[in-house]
């Protein structure tokens, strides 16, 4: 008993630390998980290899950072996805668990130290997101640019995906981290318009929008992509009109998995979409005209995202055949 309540303790002192913003709040409920929310529990030899190589490197993952379920599965694989900029965030949405703050200065070494992981790694694609930098003047755009360089030049075959901020009120830093050619730029909406201001407070659900579709008007050649995730008490009606902003954008892939609470400070679950109402928006989505889209309760953005980069290639290849 003794020790549970300690571990209470020490569990609400660690999340006052990582979101100092939030402990006022009243704790939101917890809805039980449903059988569907099932993920492999980490530990295998091959995932302890990756642990080894990611502090190894001193790096921080997103898989770590923000609790992500599927991390037993991705890290057996060697499939982690670095966050760079260091481990703090300015922004403070009620959905994330990666630690909010003011950061540290950047790693000059960090593009190099990121590049050699992936030859370790020996990843044929790699994922790189970040913590949002709104006390940079660029917004880490250059950091970006500079991470993607190192890993052109490290392992030139590997494919690179982005997952990026949204460089609100950073003039030239879209520019600067698409000069850099990566493969796909990832930008996530990660909710519909009407829940902006309670979830994702700091953004603007039509900058975000714009962002992506200047993406395709710098490069239309690059990929882009984005995702969303549900049960955060979003309607499939504006899901769909979400969807239809995407394409007027010219994105082409979409991610949607089920919104986890991080901890009872965070946003409550709304609800649990069922595996047959994400296969029902995944079929609107291919109707839409989304050449791939990954609709699943644990789909995020960079799960399986090498997979899902071989078959967007092929899909835009089929389409222009
Ligand atoms: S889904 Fe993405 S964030 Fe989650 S463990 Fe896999 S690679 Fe990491």
């Amino acid at each position: 008993m003794v020790t549970l309540i300690d571990n209470k303790k020490s569990h609400a002192i660690k999340e006052i630390v990582r979101h100092p913003e939030k402990r006022n709040r009243p704790d939101s409920t917890r809805l039980r998980k449903p059988d569907w929310i099932r993920v492999k529990a980490p530990g295998s030899k091959a995932y302890q290899k990756t642990k080894e190589i990611v502090k190894e490197h001193n790096l921080t993952t997103v898989c770590e950072e923000a609790g992500c379920p599927n991390i037993g599965e991705c890290w057996e694989q060697a499939h982690a996805t670095m966050m760079i900029m260091g481990e703090i965030c300015t922004r403070a949405c009620a959905f994330c668990n990666v630690r909010t703050g003011l950061p540290l200065a950047l790693d000059k070494e960090e593009p190099n130290k990121v590049a050699d992981a992936v030859a370790k790694l020996e990843l044929k694609h790699v994922v790189i997101t970040s913590v949002d930098r709104d006390d940079l003047a660029d917004g880490g755009a250059d950091h970006f640019a500079k991470v993607i360089g190192a890993i052109r030049t490290a392992t030139p075959c590997t494919t690179i995906e982005i997952l990026t901020p949204d460089f609100l009120k950073k003039e030239g830093a879209l520019e600067t981290v698409v000069s850099a050619k990566p493969d796909v730029f990832n930008h996530n909406l990660e909710t519909v318009p009407r829940l902006y201001l309670d979830i994702r407070p700091g953004a603007r659900y039509f900058h975000s929008i714009r962002l992506l579709q200047k993406v395709k008007e710098l490069d239309p050649e690059m990929f882009t992509k984005s995702g969303i995730m549900v049960g955060l008490g979003e309607e499939r009606k504006e899901v769909m009109q979400l969807m239809d902003d995407l394409r007027c954008a010219d994105v082409d892939f979409i991610t949607i998995g089920q919104y986890l609470q991080p901890t009872l400070k965070h946003a409550a679950i709304d609800r649990f979409w069922t595996p047959d109402e994400f296969k029902s928006i995944e079929t609107v989505a291919y109707a839409k005209g989304f050449l791939q889209a990954s609709c699943t309760p644990l789909t995020r953005s960079s799960h399986h995202a090498g997979d899902d980069f071989a078959k967007l290639r092929a899909a835009r290849a089929a389409y222009f055949a």
